[in-house]
């Protein structure tokens, strides 16, 4: 096991996703966070995002109000009974989140790249109980996500979760952030026990995203949510092409199917067993292909003939492309596939010219 935790623990409402986090992406005015607090208390959400101190890619934009902005978060707590939760990126952060009674510290993308920002980051919470969630780092490297939530909880912090939120990339067209759900789904699969909860927000950058996106957040089985809800979305200081006001935010969250992961009924078994004897087909027939590749690579050595043959390699992933449509298959899946088989007939019969 790679971490030692324990349950976050954080209230839910039973018909929604097992925990929805929502809230402005900035606290602006008290005025502002007040407005949207009681809305989404309203509503039934229990737990208030606000950024206190945020990250800005240039100089210049709202970094946030900082401590000012820290007794208006004590106020929601206090009249709307939510817990509240913001960023931390640096000790003092810490220190003073902890002094204004902030339930609930997340580590946002920015910083969980910076092993050095981490450990001080973990340094300082010493000795603390609070939950703590870490967004993944800004490049889609899950050994460093890894290495942001150990060192976290190696400070002793065991209420930990994970906050998927996309990688950065240059190619913007549909997401702000990729979502890339390959990575948190490595996630799960290496650490079951850690909850990972999604943030369309900053992955879709557009409300029209916001709803899809909590979707297949569901349908993989995350954990809850954290959006972005601001009283007057297009009036925001701070990411208001993507948040979403309180109302439209109830009603994302209203159409939601939430599916259970642990149920396994007598119908899914028996697919399941199709599929386990497909695969088994498939283990063997790729075991006999290699066979045979075995043999040609034979036969190329005794009449000296170079193991790569160019334009055989492209008939392959010319014909498996062809076929992939007539099959319901896409054609980039199958070359993909017969680019790992290629390359591993390739990597065999090396082996044997050379032997
Ligand atoms: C945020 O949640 O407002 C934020 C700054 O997020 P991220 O660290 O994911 O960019
Ligand atoms: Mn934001």
């Amino acid at each position: 096991m790679e971490l030692n935790l324990q349950s976050l623990n954080l209230p839910s409402d039973n018909e929604r996703p097992s925990c929805v986090i929502a809230g402005p992406c900035s606290a602006e005015t008290e005025e502002q966070v007040m407005t949207t607090a009681l809305k989404l208390a309203a509503k039934g959400c229990h737990i208030f995002r606000a950024g206190v101190w945020k990250p800005r890619t240039k100089p210049g934009g709202f970094e946030g109000k900082g401590e000012e902005a820290l007794p208006w978060m004590k106020r929601v707590k206090d009249e709307t009974g939510m817990l509240t939760a913001t960023e931390v990126a640096t000790p003092e952060h810490v220190e003073l989140a902890l002094k204004y009674g902030i339930d609930i510290l997340w580590v946002g993308a920015r910083t969980s790249a910076n092993p050095f920002a981490m450990q001080s980051l973990a340094d300082s919470l010493q000795g603390v109980d609070i939950p703590v969630l870490v967004k993944n780092p800004v490049n889609p490297d899950l050994e460093l996500w890894i290495g942001a939530l150990q060192r976290i909880n190696q400070a002793g912090i065991k209420r930990l979760g994970a906050i998927h939120r996309g990688f950065s990339s240059f190619d913007k067209k549909i997401y702000r952030n990729l979502p890339m759900w390959q990575i948190p789904i490595e996630l799960r699969r290496r650490i079951p026990e850690l909850p990972i909860i999604c943030d369309p927000s900053h992955i879709g950058g557009r409300r029209d995203l916001i709803a899809p996106l909590c979707q297949q957040a569901m349908d993989l089985g995350f954990d809850g949510l954290i959006v972005e809800s601001h009283c007057n979305p297009d009036e925001a200081w701070s990411d208001a092409k993507q948040q979403v006001s309180p109302e439209i935010l109830d009603y994302i969250l209203s159409l939601l199917v939430v599916r259970d992961e642990h149920t396994t009924t007598e119908g899914i078994r028996m697919l399941r067993s199709q599929i386990d004897e497909l695969d088994n087909q498939l283990m063997e027939l790729l075991a006999k292909r290699m066979r045979v590749c075995r043999e040609i690579g034979t036969y190329k050595k005794e009449h000296n003939m170079t193991v790569l043959q160019a334009s055989r390699y492209n008939e392959i992933l010319e014909k498996r492309g062809a076929q992939a449509s007539l099959c319901g298959l896409s054609p980039e899946f199958a070359a993909q596939v017969f680019e790992h088989i290629h390359e591993e007939s390739v990597r065999q019969q090396l082996e044997i010219v050379n032997q």
